[in-house]
């Protein structure tokens, strides 16, 4: 979160001027990591999608700044006016409370993805809003913001609006937001970077990686989750993983 930026309108605007740039820099920089990764690990896989890394690396830009509006008037709504029920010092609530909170947005994070993107494979809402998404197929590591502007929208608001309500340390923030990012490329990496062992074990039948969103990107229908795969086991969309 970036320093207060002093009174008046600009202050609002610097901070999420700065925060669209915080969003897009870590952007280009894991995205970027994790790529030259895919390219250690498993050269040639992105052969051939020169063109398409290239849109999604424009898509994601845009998508970008409309994370970091939101995220940033909120920012400094929280420093300059006590906006928010983000908390910095460990003893406002009981420790206990760091990982459940933890748990409680990934959760909120992931039912809200699950139903917007499940209505996003309407077909009018497909083709406004969702078809950019479709079009990395294979997805890549750069794929991981790459949205039309108006489903970055749907995803821009959550993390803003849930610190509204849900209380949360600032440090428990930033994981939330580190495994946001993490788990946001390395699902679109098109291999699997967890071992075997956990991606087809008891709790990798909860837990959504790449061979599993990779399914989503082969086939459209089933596998809409982000994290977890309860929805999808519940509603009956999960087809399983893909091959690695
Ligand atoms: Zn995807
Ligand atoms: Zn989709």
């Amino acid at each position: 979160m970036p320093e207060s930026f002093g009174p008046g309108p600009w202050a609002v605007i610097a901070s999420a001027a700065a925060m669209t740039a915080i969003v897009g820099v870590r952007y280009l920089t894991t995205s970027g990591l994790f790529a030259w990764i895919t390219g250690r690990v498993r050269p040639g896989l992105y052969k051939g999608l020169g063109q398409q890394i290239g849109r999604e690396i424009g898509w994601s830009l845009i998508s970008a700044a409309i994370y970091g509006i939101p995220a940033g008037i909120v920012a400094w709504g929280w420093q300059d006016h006590g906006w928010t029920r983000i908390y910095t010092d460990a003893d406002d609530y009981p420790l206990w409370w760091m990982p459940l909170s933890l748990l409680t947005y990934l959760i909120l994070h992931d039912t809200w993805f699950y139903w917007t993107h499940r209505w996003m494979h309407l077909p009018g809402p497909f083709r406004i809003a969702h078809a950019v998404h479709h079009a990395s197929r294979p997805p890549t590591a750069w794929a991981a913001m790459s949205f039309h502007p108006l489903e970055a929208v749907t995803g821009a608001v959550v993390i803003p609006a849930l610190v509204f309500f849900v209380p949360i340390h600032v440090g428990v923030l930033g994981l939330v937001l580190l495994m946001m990012t993490v788990m946001g490329i390395t699902n679109h990496m098109g291999w699997d970077i967890f071992p075997r062992r956990l991606v087809h074990s008891r709790a990798g039948h909860w837990l959504i990686t790449a061979s599993h969103h990779n399914r989503h990107h082969e086939f459209y229908r089933c596998n809409y989750g982000l994290y977890f795969r309860f929805w999808d086991h519940l509603c009956g969309t999960d087809k399983g993983l893909s091959a690695p």
